[in-house]
């Protein structure tokens, strides 16, 4: 077995760790000084870590861990498809039972005639399937200039080329000469902070026409497909105003454009149905998955396809796929995982019991002298951080100075809330218990109370 153990003292995993592991989206410079913390083990909504602390992990991993974690079964099941079938491709004609299942369970449980799995590792790469597949598909249909996707700006699709790309995160774009040609951006539904003097709903419907507007600038005769996050996920729990999404939906269906919806986060129970589509009431063409498609346990994406683009796609070879599409031991898990969901009814939980009881509870906080807005669909919410609620005011440090103080206090008190910029931000395993609610609320409190209390001592209190 292996000789690095969690019986180590932290401090020499924290050293191995800065000397050899390279962190992804981290200054690994600044972490070395303070040193990484390192998580152990876990179960239901708690982490362990090396220090034996436990801490509520109100962000599900990283949006992923939907039925909680420590489930035995997913462990079992992986156990046994390794030992039957640890690996066989499905690249040359070849298939096997749990690619074969899960693309059934899948084509059951996602709405419309959404019937046919394309699989990937994670949401990163089954985007850029996504780019190359509405690309495809637009020349098979002998159109072969309509090939501009439009996305939104601060969007998340992943970071891959194709999905660092389509993700409209200028600091992202930076890093790599990116974009690649032919993806448009048009502003986010983000009325909080950009919505001026505009009501929510005049301003959901500007922001919509923005994509009417785009395809005419561009052509809409060089249009391919426009990709959404159904709500926001890591630009900060983005939710649009209600207007925004039937508008959106107009406007592809008149200029033919393929909507992509990129249900990472969205899917599997995050917002009260199976996928966030269905919460605001699009019909995607295809739909992006992962994370909660295994609860984590087992990487694995994949994209999820019409009988429309499908068809006109088996028309032709597309070369493409991953030596890992459709792995055996991730498919039998995320089967697992899918079987869990639907015989706990983890979705009516979250619909029913959790959501409406972490919605009283986090529309409490608002009182707090330091919260502006609260938001919150199913267990995904977010709070604005802000000096002045009346007037809506960025604090007059860098954006995510505040935020990061109040993401230090959250750790001290052994729970994961992160910030985007200055909002703070959650997504909980759905599994969680209106017990675990409660301490999640009093601890989120009371690292507002000190972040506020760092705040002002430091003189951060202040408008821009
Ligand atoms: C996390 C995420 C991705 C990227 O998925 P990876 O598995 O990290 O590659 C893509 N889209 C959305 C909306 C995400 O939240």
């Amino acid at each position: 077995m292996n000789k690095i153990t969690n019986h180590l003292p932290t401090a020499e995993l924290q050293a191995i760790d800065a000397a050899h592991h390279m962190h992804p989206f981290t200054a690994d410079g600044e972490l070395k000084q303070k040193g990484a913390r390192v998580i152990t083990s876990a179960s239901g909504v708690y982490l362990k870590d090396s220090e034996g602390e436990e801490v509520l992990d109100a962000m599900a991993g990283l949006w992923c861990v939907n039925i909680g974690y420590g489930r035995d079964e997913l462990a079992d099941v992986a156990a046994r498809q390794m030992r039957e079938l640890p690996y066989y491709n499905t690249f040359f004609q070849t298939t096997h039972v749990p690619a074969i299942a899960l693309a059934q369970k899948l084509a059951e449980l996602a709405p419309g005639d959404l019937n046919h799995v394309f699989y990937a590792n994670g949401g990163s790469d089954a985007n850029d399937t996504n780019i190359r597949m509405v690309r495809t598909y637009w020349a098979e249909k002998g159109q072969p200039e309509r090939d501009v996707i439009i996305s939104r700006w601060n969007a998340y699709h992943g970071s891959t080329v194709g999905g660092t790309s389509l993700g409209g995160m200028k600091g992202m774009h930076g890093q790599g000469s990116l974009p690649i040609p032919g993806i448009e951006f048009i502003d986010q539904p983000h009325w909080w902070a950009e919505g001026g003097d505009t009501t929510p709903e005049e301003f959901g419907l500007e922001r919509a026409q923005q994509l009417e507007a785009k395809i005419n600038e561009v052509g809409a005769d060089k249009v391919a497909a426009f990709i959404a996050e159904p709500v926001q996920g890591a630009g900060g729990v983005i939710i649009a105003p209600d207007t925004y999404w039937p508008e959106i939906q107009r406007i592809c269906d008149k200029y033919d454009i393929l909507l992509i919806a990129d249900e990472v986060i969205c899917g599997f129970g995050r917002t009260g149905n199976w996928f966030g589509s269905q919460t605001v009431g699009i019909t995607p063409d295809i739909m992006t998955i992962a994370k909660g498609l295994s609860s984590g346990y087992a990487p694995i994406g994949g994209s999820i396809v019409n009988d429309k683009v499908a068809a006109v796609l088996a028309a032709t070879e597309f070369n493409h796929g991953y030596t890992y599409s459709g792995h055996p031991v991730a498919c039998a898990v995320a089967l697992e995982n899918l079987r869990i969901i639907e015989e706990e009814k983890i979705v009516d939980h979250v619909r029913d019991v959790a959501a409406p009881y972490l919605a009283e509870k986090w529309h409490s906080l608002a009182d707090h002298p330091m919260v502006g807005e609260t938001k919150i669909v199913g267990l995904m919410a977010s709070l604005a951080l802000t000096p002045n609620k009346e007037t809506r005011a960025a604090f007059a440090s860098d954006a995510g100075t505040v935020g990061y103080i109040t993401r230090e206090c959250s750790f001290g008190n052994n729970l994961i809330m992160r910030h985007v910029g200055d909002r703070m931000i959650i997504a909980p395993p759905l599994v969680i218990t209106t017990a675990e609610i409660d301490i999640l609320i009093e601890r989120a409190r009371k690292s507002l109370d000190q972040a506020y209390e760092k705040v002002k001592a430091q003189g951060l209190f202040v408008e821009a």
